[in-house]
């Protein structure tokens, strides 16, 4: 049996030696003696300022001139907003400038070193990007995070004036490179926000925070930015919301979704935002870019500043402590969604390939109807379904209206030219 849950960051209910991200003790937060779900603990016990603030970022001032992370309010949420990449001090500039104008953006994103999934891609401009974002940063006043996945990022990342880092999803998968991370921030307490892994794998994604809570950090966030599948899905990365929801439940850590690397496309990005919104997720990540069709990176999701004012203003923001049953029942919501999206996609596989046969009965002047090949096929369906606990009513219900699309599919085929 595996036997790493005890080394969680875990929001039990009968364990007492409980790390805790924000260094909170389980005596103190109340949550579990009182035996309250630790869902609800996520909003209650996280010392105030935190859980809307996943850096606790009013304590990072930096004793130079940079400029000060402003907190956003209770009822707001962190809004962290930039180019996929840095591609040129023009760019970032103009970008962090449009950015800045928009109240509720909170944070300046720029990749400076970009994981390509095929070689001879943008691979990103290295240190000279960091000269223009720290320029960025100082011209608007804007906190700005870029992802590291090296100790040599780290340390460039730090001379930079980086106010805060993330670590990617490519790299979350390693825990060999997380450790290497984690070392190199030793001794410091630099914000560090954890994507998920590009696989379903949520102790994965406990693991890294565990090896940098390790190593001292406590300012931790988590984004979810969705996971490679490889059927066909309206999605770049499948949300399963599911995932994030139970890492919430397992770890005291907001959680700031990244719909533009789940959508890969804008046109679902205020739909998935507004349900991240409902799902009570403590902020997004949307990648914004100037002039986004010139993009070097992720150019079809990408929006302009312009866009994302008009997405913030038409998004619904919800209480974060309303929590309760709405976010409990959110799991297992989440899930059903994604269900009922494969179903989808089995069916109208299901129907491409009754068009098929549909083609061939054509050719070869076969009937479309064949009964006693259907009679059979509803008995095996009856006979296995049953075995899996589902009523005869419903298999009767969903393969007759099935078979009956398909008959007039190939009814349609038969009688085209
Ligand atoms: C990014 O944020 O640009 C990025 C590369 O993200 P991910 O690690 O989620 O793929
Ligand atoms: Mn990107």
């Amino acid at each position: 049996m595996e036997s790493n849950m005890t080394n969680d960051i875990h929001l039990g209910t009968e364990r007492t030696d409980i790390l805790h991200p924000y260094g909170v003790s389980s005596e103190s937060d109340g949550c579990l003696s009182a035996g309250v779900p630790s869902t609800t603990c996520l909003s209650s016990c996280v010392p105030t300022g935190l859980a809307q603030n996943p850096v606790g970022v009013q304590d990072i001032k930096q004793a130079d001139s940079s400029p000060a992370f402003t907190t956003p309010s209770t009822d707001t949420s962190w809004i962290i907003a930039g180019p996929c990449s840095v591609e040129s001090e023009a760019q970032i500039l103009a970008t962090a400038q449009a950015l800045a104008q928009i109240p509720e953006v909170t944070m300046l994103r720029g990749g400076i070193w970009k994981p390509r999934t095929r070689p001879d891609a943008f691979e990103g401009r290295g240190e000279q990007g960091l000269v223009w974002l720290r320029e960025a940063k100082q011209a608007t006043g804007l906190p700005v995070i870029t992802e590291v996945a090296t100790p040599e990022h780290v340390e460039l990342a730090m001379k930079y004036g980086v106010d805060a880092l993330w670590v990617g999803a490519r790299t979350v998968v390693n825990p060999f490179s997380v450790q290497q991370l984690a070392d190199a921030l030793r001794g410091t307490d630099v914000p560090v926000f954890i994507k998920n892994p590009v696989a379903p794998d949520l102790n994965l994604w406990v693991g890294a925070f565990e090896r940098f809570y390790k190593s001292g950090l406590t300012r931790l966030a988590a984004i979810h930015r969705g996971f490679a599948h490889y059927k066909e899905s309206p999605y770049r990365n499948a949300p399963m919301w599911e995932i994030p929801i139970e890492l919430t439940r397992r770890l005291d850590v907001p959680v700031i979704t990244d719909v533009s690397h789940i959508c890969g496309n804008r046109e679902l990005l205020q739909a998935t935002a507004q349900k991240a919104l409902d799902l009570a997720c403590d902020g997004l990540m949307i990648e914004c870019h100037i002039n986004p069709d010139e993009a070097l990176t992720d150019a079809q999701q990408q929006i302009t500043p312009d866009a994302l004012r008009t997405m913030l203003s038409a998004l619904t923001f919800r209480a974060k402590q309303a929590g309760g049953v709405e976010r409990d029942l959110a799991g297992l919501r989440g899930e059903i969604d994604d269900i009922d999206a494969e179903l989808l996609q089995l069916l109208a596989r299901r129907m491409e390939v009754s068009a098929r046969i549909g083609e061939y009965k054509k050719l070869n002047n076969v009937a479309v109807v064949q009964m006693d090949r259907w009679k059979h096929v509803l008995e095996e369906l009856l006979a296995v379904g049953q075995d899996m606990g589902l009523s005869p009513i419903l298999i009767n219900k969903v393969f007759e209206a099935v078979h009956q699309e398909s008959i007039e599919r190939q009814t349609r085929i038969m009688g085209d030219d």
